[in-house]
């Protein structure tokens, strides 16, 4: 019998920081799809996020880290932070792709972030390289229209309404940020004095 192509999810996110937005969804997918492992990729500089201050590539790997580590399937990976220049998800797919042959690549985005997958570079060839699979995210509506039906499916999960943009905006006003992240990552922020203007 020929073994099972492993599957693979990649969680792709600035994770500034990482939230339980983002792990819930990793986990409901990973169910729903039988994925082997989720492997999460902060990004290097962000495409999209050009002008706006992201905090060291460092500090949000090591939080992705944290906040993962109890999780057998899940893993992080540096393909991102470690290729110069801005990220674009066409890369991360061709790196993960020659790191893992063989394995079926599962990638996962918010309802947000699916509106823009058509404005994202090379998208014909994103669609070969991986499935990808939009999850629900309050406030915003998902759709897949005019996406390649057999590539995109969708996905409903449980309504979290959190954002990094939230989160660091609580710590920056000394509001609290316990269980909107992981407990490591509330004291990873506290330890390092992140998002109060002091993390460059
Ligand atoms: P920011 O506010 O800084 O943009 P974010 O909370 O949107 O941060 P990102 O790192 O931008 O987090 O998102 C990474 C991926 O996770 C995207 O595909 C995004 O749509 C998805 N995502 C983030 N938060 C949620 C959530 N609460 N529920 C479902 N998906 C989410
Ligand atoms: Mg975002």
């Amino acid at each position: 019998m020929t073994p099972r192509r492993p599957r693979l999810g990649v969680m792709g996110g600035t994770f500034d920081p990482i939230h339980h937005g983002h792990l819930v969804a990793a986990s409901e997918v990973a169910a729903e799809f039988d994925l082997d492992e989720v492997v999460f990729v902060p990004t290097g500089n962000p495409t999209f996020k050009q002008g706006q201050h992201v905090t060291a590539a460092e500090h949000r790997y090591l939080m992705a880290v944290i906040a993962t580590a109890s999780n057998p399937r899940f893993t992080v990976s540096r393909v991102d932070i470690d290729r110069p220049g801005l990220t674009y998800t066409v890369d991360t797919l061709r790196d993960l792709n020659l790191h893992r042959p063989g394995a079926d690549l599962f990638f996962i985005t918010g309802a947000d972030a699916v509106e823009q997958i058509l404005s994202w570079k090379d998208p014909d060839e994103l669609f070969g390289m991986a499935q990808f699979v939009a999850v629900t995210r309050p406030g915003h509506t998902l759709s897949i229209a005019g996406l390649p039906a057999d590539r995109v499916s969708q996905h409903e999960i449980p309504a979290l309404a959190i954002s990094s943009t939230d989160v660091r905006a609580r710590a920056r006003a000394g509001q609290p940020v316990w269980y909107l992240v992981p407990d490591g990552v509330v004291q990873y922020i506290a330890k390092h004095g992140l998002y109060r203007g002091n993390d460059e």
